[in-house]
């Protein structure tokens, strides 16, 4: 985080939080469950001469246990002392309240943005302004997302991979887990349908060690290689990914943790244990600023970088999109979700149809303003 000095500091003078809900255009299927709708709680902090931040909470309950209600309470708390409070530092801002979202990061992850937005705002500069690049390549402001195929049938896969194949999109992540033979029939699909295509699964804790190989194998044998593979077995099977590292070792597809990792302290002990070759960060698992310390990490130890999401609007998306253009550091971007959402949340700034993000002429802050109810 780059400190902010304000002089004169600036006052929060109004603090809101309210649930958002829109129907999904297409639902969002993996292995552990499914979202039909968006339900997000939305956060709005003004200032006294109404300057605007905006945050949001994507809660995956089927995820991480977090509630709806659970942190629109906690986000309603912390906009109440929010109100009157002077930021002259917004990152000590975000740290003082950041015991009060333990067990709720997504809560976290909507306080964190919103100040953030604020803050960046105030100053004029785009979100990922706040951010020093991790490298010294400097921040990155154009990369290209990938696109999910959800859990569905051999004719959804297939479908979705020449829809989005026509759009322009050249990575896909398969989701996979629930049926192994429909999924080898569905990753082949995609293969097909997208040839040349870069290739990433996504199993969401679905395999154990030896069946996971068992199917890469099975693909291997029709030439089909993800290049890297998202949390294949429960999060807290370290050994199971340990054994999947080593295996794939060289063999050009990365073994990454998700549910594995949703703290520092959990990056730590991937990186320490070496026990997987790949770390997805989330702003919903672990906030922005820990989020940004999770890359750091990884990063000064060599570990490539995903950066991924839960089911985030446009607003969300784009903070995050932020995050990776400043830090400069992820090579692997999974910020598809507005494409499975329609109307105000699917309207990503600089980000084009076949997921290609330019924030070369950003406006301060995030850049979305939500509709607020
Ligand atoms: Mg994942």
């Amino acid at each position: 985080m780059k400190t902010l000095q304000h002089t004169p500091p600036f006052t929060i003078t109004d603090a809101a939080a309210a649930i958002v809900r829109a129907p999904l255009a297409t639902p969002f299927r993996i292995a552990t469950g499914q979202h039909d709708e968006l339900a997000n709680v939305f956060l709005r902090l003004t200032t006294r001469d109404g300057i605007r931040g905006f945050g949001e909470a994507a809660v995956a309950t089927h995820i991480t246990g977090e509630t709806v209600a659970s942190t629109l309470a906690n986000l309603r708390a912390a906009a109440a002392d929010l109100s009157g409070r002077t930021i002259d530092d917004v990152e000590a801002l975000c740290r003082e309240f950041a015991p009060r979202f333990a067990g709720n990061h997504a809560g976290l992850a909507a306080l964190e943005m919103a100040l953030l937005d604020l803050a960046a705002r105030v100053d004029g500069v785009p979100l990922y302004g706040l951010f020093p690049p991790v490298t010294a390549a400097g921040p990155r402001l154009r990369f290209a997302t990938d696109i999910t195929i959800v859990i569905g049938t051999l004719e959804e896969a297939r479908r979705g991979a020449e829809r989005f194949t026509a759009q322009g999109f050249t990575a896909f992540k398969v989701k996979v887990g629930r049926n192994e033979e429909l999924d080898l029939a569905r990753v082949l699909a995609v293969r097909e349908a997208a040839p040349g295509c870069t290739l990433i699964l996504d199993a969401n804790m679905g395999f154990d060690a030896g069946r996971m190989l068992a199917f890469l194998e099975r693909l291997d044998r029709h030439g089909a290689r993800p290049v890297l593979l998202e949390q294949p077995v429960p999060k807290h099977d370290w050994a199971g990914l340990a054994t999947l590292t080593a295996a794939l070792s060289g063999s050009g597809t990365l073994v990454c943790a998700d549910e594995s990792v949703g703290s520092l302290a959990d990056a730590r002990l991937a990186v320490e244990t070496g026990a997987v070759s790949a770390i997805n960060v989330k702003t919903m698992k672990s906030g922005f600023l820990e989020g940004a310390e999770i890359a750091r990490l990884a990063a000064s130890h060599g570990i490539p970088l995903m950066l991924g999401a839960m089911m985030e609007s446009a607003l969300s998306i784009s903070a995050s999109a932020h995050l990776a253009a400043g830090l400069g550091c992820f090579d692997y971007i999974d910020l598809d979700t507005t494409f499975f959402l329609g109307g105000e949340f699917s309207r990503a700034p600089g980000l084009d149809g076949a997921g290609r993000f330019d924030l070369g002429s950003a406006v301060p802050g995030i850049g979305v303003e939500p509709a607020f109810p």
